[in-house]
Order: structure tokens, then C-alpha cells, then sequence
């Protein structure tokens, strides 16, 4: 009989955490939970199913436009109404959440409701209670960050942004990553007069470039007000809003501003500062490949070590700890690279590999393929929105390096697209797949003719 109360101790039901204490304790482990907040993480709650629900919401917008020009009259312009889309959101995140704890149930894990508190390399005190486990593991994800300026706390963060109690009829985001555009996007198109401020020159910073620039052309057509090179001096509440001050001395007046400025580990409270425990230079956990932080009992994974902050590698982490430590063999090392992901601004993006940037700096010469074209349903529903696909590839071994797409379900396009550069499939594999017709993906099997070296 073990020595300690669990074999495992999870702090942090999220993604990463769920997974973890599931999959351990399918290979007999005895294994506790501890989650002082909502069940399902970020992800869940405050992340990429209620922000994918609003950005459907958002969608509608442009199909009751394009509707049209399909023989489509509609009775009146239609109306939005955010309680019933936040109302309804808040219903099925219950529901999810449900879900997560029955997961837990049923997969034996004790779920305890408290913030854990770590103790020494082997002890936690959560709830009242004292409790010991052979490993400790740190999966409590990343928590908003807004710098500092005065009237920094009139905005809300991406945890308070879908509850807002009335709609922003004038929106502002700050910021130029992931959250910025998507919620740029999701208000623009639920009707708001949205404002996007981002101190570069050009948001999405690590993606490819012309990926940014015609993201930044499209956003620009909806409507989303774009302003570069500048950021947020001051906010101040006035009659009837709120007054943003840019640092270019321009004034906007908006009803909400949400910053979406980054996300920090959400270390607060753990009791980890007592271990002087090493940090990678963002101060988020540092871990081996087996997920252990520099004491061996204490693991970590997910957002909190400062990896891709996505689910599916917090998914993919979990279960490759448990091969490690609850497994029978090792498994290889997790690979991190050609890792594939959306953003669901309005058009999506999908990438999956290397920017053409990043392409020219590792490969000696690289030919690049791009399509730029108008989509088969928007030559009846008027819109002028563009489709965009990339693909990048090595000269010299044919290999395709990066995939990229803007465009209507982008996200759906390159998770597909993504297994075959995975798996380091050349173009002239590309050129031998027969295409679907008539769908906008065929032109990645069709583009024959590089657009320049
Ligand atoms: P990101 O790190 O992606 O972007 C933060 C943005 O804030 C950057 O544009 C950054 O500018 C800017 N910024 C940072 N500090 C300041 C400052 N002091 N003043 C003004 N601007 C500042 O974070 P997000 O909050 O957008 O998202 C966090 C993470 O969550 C993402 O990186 C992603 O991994 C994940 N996520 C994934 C999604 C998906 O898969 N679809 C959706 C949403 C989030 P600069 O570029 O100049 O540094």
C-alpha cells in the first residue's frame, strides 16, 4: 500500500487537468482533482466554445446579407438580441460542465471544490483538508493580463466579455493576437461599431505575412475600424460611455473595451513560490519531457508552462504524461512543431507549418504557391469577400513546409491539410490527389504553377 493518499494530485480541472486525472486513473491510479472555478478551464468557460458559439452568432450577420442574391427575401431586417445569445451560451456551458464532472465521476476521481494550496513536494491543503500524493500536478492554465494606464479598470478581459450585461453598440479591442481579431470580428459582426487598436504595424505577429495583411484587408471591408501603430494612453468614463485616449492623440468614445493584451500562468496562491522552482523567461513553469518541474514530484503542463496555449496541446500533454509516469514504456517525445491552428476571426484563418518568412530563413530556396480568389457563393451573394490559399514548399526536397488559409472555414480546410504536412507529404503527392468539386479546397491539390521562389 502507497504511502500517500492518491498516486496523483491534479490541481486545475481544465483541459490539461481533466485529461490528466482521467487517463491516470484509467490505469489504476488513485487520483484527485481540486478546481476552485468552473469545470472545463478556459476552453470551456471563457474560451474556444463559447467564442466559436458567438462567432456562428456573428456569422448570421453575413448570411441574412447574402441570402439575397439567392432568391432570399426576408420578412424585416433582422434584430440581434444579446441576451438570448448570452443567455444561451450560459445554459450550455452549464451543460458542459455537467459533463466534465460526470467524466470525472465515472472515471473514479475524487473531485474536490477549493484552490489547492501546495505544501511541500508531496502534501497539498485544499478545502480544510491536508491531503499527500506521490505527484503533484500543476495544470491551472494562464489567467488575462492588461498593462497598466490610467482607467485600465473600466475594460474587461476575455473572462468577463461574454457576460457583459448589455451589448456595446461601440466596441474596442486592444491588442493585435488571437483574441483581438476574434472578438473584433465577433462584434463587428454582431452589429457593434468595432474598433480594433494594436501598437505594431501589423496584427498577428508570427503569422505569415501576406496571411496578415489580407486578413487585415478583409477585416477592413467588414468594418472593423483598424488602428495600427498606436495603443491606449487613458480611458476615462464619460455621459453615456467610455473615452478612450490613443497614445497617436486621437479620441474614440465607446460603450465596452476589452483588452486582450496576453495571457500570464496562473501561478497566484499555489504556494509554489517557497520551491524557487525554474522558469522559463515568460515566468511560466519549466518542464522536462516528462512534465516534471525542477522537483520531480511536482509536474506541470498546459497553459502554465508557456507552451502553444491551445487545448489540443494541453490534451496531447496530458496524455503523454501519463505514458510517462502511469505507462509501461516510454513514449516518444511530444512534437511540437507543424502543430496546426485557426483563428476565427471573420474570414478564418487556418495554418498549419512554416510562414513564407520563416520558410526563407530555414531552407536555402523555397517556391511559393497562392491562390487569391473570389468564392464560388459569393459570385450570387454580392459580398466581396476573398479567399486565400498558401502552400510553401521546400525546393530541394519538394516537401511541403506551410499550408495557410483565409477563407470561410478555414479551420475545418486545414486540419485535413495538416495531417499531410505532418506526415511530409511533397507537392508532387499535393499534385497527385484527385480535388473535390466544386469546393474551394480543391485548390490546394491544384495550384501548379509557383507565384514566385
Ligand atoms: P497573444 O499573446 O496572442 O496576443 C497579445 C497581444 O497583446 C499581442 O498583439 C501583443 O502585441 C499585445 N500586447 C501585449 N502587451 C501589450 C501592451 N503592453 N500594450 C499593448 N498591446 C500589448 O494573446 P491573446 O490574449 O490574444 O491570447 C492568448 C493565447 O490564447 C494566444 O496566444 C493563443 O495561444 C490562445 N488562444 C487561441 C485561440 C485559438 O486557438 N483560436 C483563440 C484565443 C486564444 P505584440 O504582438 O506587439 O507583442
Amino acid at each position: 500500500m502507497s504511502e500517500f493518499d492518491y498516486d496523483l494530485f491534479v490541481i486545475g480541472a481544465g483541459s490539461g487537468g481533466v485529461r490528466a486525472a482521467r487517463n491516470a486513473a484509467a490505469t489504476g491510479a488513485r487520483v484527485a482533482v481540486a478546481e476552485d472555478r468552473y469545470l472545463g478551464g478556459t476552453c470551456v468557460n471563457v474560451g474556444c466554445v463559447p467564442k466559436k458559439l458567438y462567432s456562428y452568432a456573428a456569422h448570421f450577420h453575413e448570411a441574412f446579407e447574402d441570402a439575397g442574391g439567392f432568391g432570399w427575401r426576408l420578412p424585416a431586417a433582422p434584430e440581434f438580441d444579446w441576451a438570448t445569445l448570452r443567455d444561451n451560451k450560459i445554459g450550455e456551458i452549464k451543460r458542459l460542465n455537467g459533463i466534465y464532472g460526470r467524466l470525472l465521476d465515472n472515471a473514479g476521481v475524487r473531485l474536490i471544490n477549493g484552490r489547492a494550496k501546495v505544501l511541500d513536494p508531496h502534501h497539498v491543503s485544499v478545502a480544510g483538508e491536508t491531503v499527500s500524493a506521490e505527484k503533484i500536478l500543476v495544470a491551472v492554465g494562464g489567467w488575462p493580463w492588461v498593462p497598466d494606464f490610467p482607467g485600465k479598470e473600466l475594460t474587461v478581459d476575455s473572462n468577463r466579455v461574454f457576460d457583459l450585461d448589455a451589448f456595446p453598440e461601440r466596441f474596442l479591442v486592444l491588442g493585435g493576437g488571437y483574441i483581438a481579431v476574434e472578438f473584433a470580428s465577433i462584434f463587428n459582426g454582431l452589429g457593434s461599431d468595432t474598433h480594433l487598436v494594436y501598437r505594431g504595424e501589423l496584427f498577428l505577429r508570427g503569422f505569415d505575412r501576406e496571411v496578415r495583411e489580407f486578413t487585415r484587408d478583409e477585416m477592413a471591408k467588414k468594418g472593423v475600424n483598424l488602428h495600427f501603430e498606436t495603443n491606449i494612453e487613458a480611458i476615462e468614463k464619460v455621459e453615456g460611455g467610455l473615452k478612450v485616449t490613443l497614445t497617436n492623440g486621437e479620441t474614440l468614445e465607446v460603450d465596452a473595451v476589452l483588452a486582450a493584451t496576453g495571457r500570464r500562468p496562473h501561478l497566484e496562491g499555489l504556494g509554489l513560490d517557497q520551491f524557487d522552482l525554474a522558469t522559463n523567461p515568460d515566468g511560466s513553469l519549466a518542464v522536462n519531457e516528462r512534465f516534471e518541474t525542477s522537483i520531480p514530484s511536482l509536474l506541470a503542463l498546459g497553459d502554465v508552462t508557456g507552451g502553444p496555449e491551445l487545448t489540443p496541446v494541453a490534451l496531447a500533454e496530458a496524455m503523454q504524461m501519463v505514458a510517462h509516469h502511469f505507462g509501461d514504456t516510454t513514449p516518444e517525445p511530444l512534437d511540437y512543431s507543424r502543430i496546426a491552428t485557426a483563428v476565427f476571426c471573420h474570414p478564418n484563418i487556418g495554418t498549419v507549418g512554416l510562414s513564407e518568412e520563416q520558410a526563407r530563413e530555414r531552407y536555402g530556396a523555397i517556391r511559393v504557391y497562392t491562390e487569391d480568389f473570389r468564392p464560388m457563393k459569393h459570385t450570387l451573394s454580392g459580398s466581396s469577400e476573398r479567399c486565400l490559399m498558401k502552400l510553401i514548399v521546400d525546393d530541394e526536397s519538394d516537401v511541403v513546409v506551410g499550408a495557410h488559409m483565409v477563407g470561410e472555414e478555414a479551420g475545418e480546410v486545414i486540419q485535413g491539410i495538416a495531417i499531410a504536412v505532418r506526415a511530409g507529404l511533397t507537392k508532387a503527392q499535393f499534385d497527385q490527389t484527385v480535388g473535390i468539386h466544386p469546393t474551394g479546397a480543391e485548390e490546394f491539390v491544384t495550384m501548379r504553377t509557383p507565384a514566385r521562389r
